[in-house]
């Protein structure tokens, strides 16, 4: 450093900040013996002048980025790692330090992702307070530390990225996509206990495909599952945002019409039979369904399926490919 250009008074004020700087690596080497200050490959320190705006820092988390110690400017600035941020994490951790300046926050902790050289992204947990303040209570002087996460943070994301996985697979149907059997129950008792809290009516309809056997034993099973696929969407399309489809299991699906009386839910219900008669299935096949609709009157919700059940029996037994209400 040559300081034979520097004024009187910059010579001055570089020697307080240097002084500052002293005053925290004392302070740092105080408690790195007295605490045995573990030292691993993931730990960097660092100090951040807010008056010159200069970073001081152990140079491992640089290196990590894959930067040589030549590479690092003289004067490393607050910037110099702000700008190498991920976009997503820039606002969050800019807030984490401004809620840190301004009191809001007792300490600067955040989670962020540092662009590398190589243009991959490092996950770092940082954490700092401020140490030094002026005679006018203004921040001087912070210090902190950093963890290098990215092995963590990877583990985590794929853990929660699987674990959704997971979820969606318990709770939606594998072929159809549309809610499982499981998800229908839970809905219904949802909805009933709903039913039960607003005093609001609510119906269900129980659909089945007609003759499907006939389908799979004409076509073969991989023709029966797309059709299968194919009703679940029409069901899906032909249903309002609030209402809920799902496949009960084999051919048999189910909607959930939460506030809804059941000559609503009969006319709903009547569209989607309608839609699928419709329908062209792949090779001009055509189909039909059968549905049986009930209105919850404070049965269980076995009794209410059962009674929705009983009239898509009396829809086959009359003739299929229509749908049958408790009205
Ligand atoms: P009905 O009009 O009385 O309902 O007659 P059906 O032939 O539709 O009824 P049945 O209960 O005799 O046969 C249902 C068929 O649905 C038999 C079974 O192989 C078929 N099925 C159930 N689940 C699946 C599936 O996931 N894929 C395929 N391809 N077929 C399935
Ligand atoms: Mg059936
Ligand atoms: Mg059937």
């Amino acid at each position: 450093m040559d300081y034979t250009e520097y004024s009187r008074e910059q010579l001055l004020d570089r020697i307080n900040d240097l002084e500052m700087l002293t005053q925290e690596l004392l302070k740092e080497k105080e408690q790195e013996t007295r605490l045995e200050y573990a030292w691993t490959g993931n730990l960097g320190h660092w100090y951040w002048n807010i008056k010159t705006n200069e970073v001081t820092f152990n140079p491992l988390k640089v290196t990590k980025l894959g930067y040589d110690i030549s590479e690092i400017p003289e004067h490393v600035t607050y910037q110099f790692f702000t700008d190498k941020l991920h976009s997503e994490d820039f606002q969050k951790t800019m807030d984490a330090m401004r809620d840190h300046l301004y009191g809001k926050a007792e300490v600067y902790e955040v989670e962020y992702r540092i662009r590398a050289k190589d243009g991959s992204f490092k996950w770092y947990y940082d954490r700092g307070k401020i140490t030094q303040y002026d005679d006018n209570c203004k921040p001087l002087f912070l210090a902190g530390i950093v963890f290098d996460i990215t092995e963590k943070k990877e583990t985590q994301l794929e853990l929660e990225y699987k674990n959704r996985i997971l979820s969606e697979m318990s709770s939606i149907d594998g072929l159809t996509k549309i809610g499982n059997h499981r998800t229908l129950i839970e809905h219904l008792n949802a909805e009933i206990a709903e039913a039960n809290r607003t005093c609001n009516p609510l119906s269900i309809a129980i659909f089945d495909i007609d003759d499907f056997k006939k389908v799979n034993d004409s076509r073969g099973h991989v023709y029966g599952d797309q059709v299968l696929v194919d009703v679940a969407s029409i069901m899906k399309k032909s249903i309002r945002g609030s209402d809920f489809a799902g496949r009960y299991g084999g051919e048999e699906f189910m909607v959930i019409f939460p506030n809804t009386t059941v000559p609503v839910a009969s006319k709903i219900s009547e569209r989607i039979r309608q839609a699928i008669e419709d329908y062209n299935f792949v090779d001009g096949l055509r189909i039909t369904i059968s549905g049986g609709v009930g209105q919850y009157n404070n049965e269980t919700i076995t009794e209410l399926i059962h009674s929705a059940d009983e009239r898509l029996y009396s829809a086959k037994r009359n003739g299929k490919n229509q749908i049958v209400a408790d009205i």
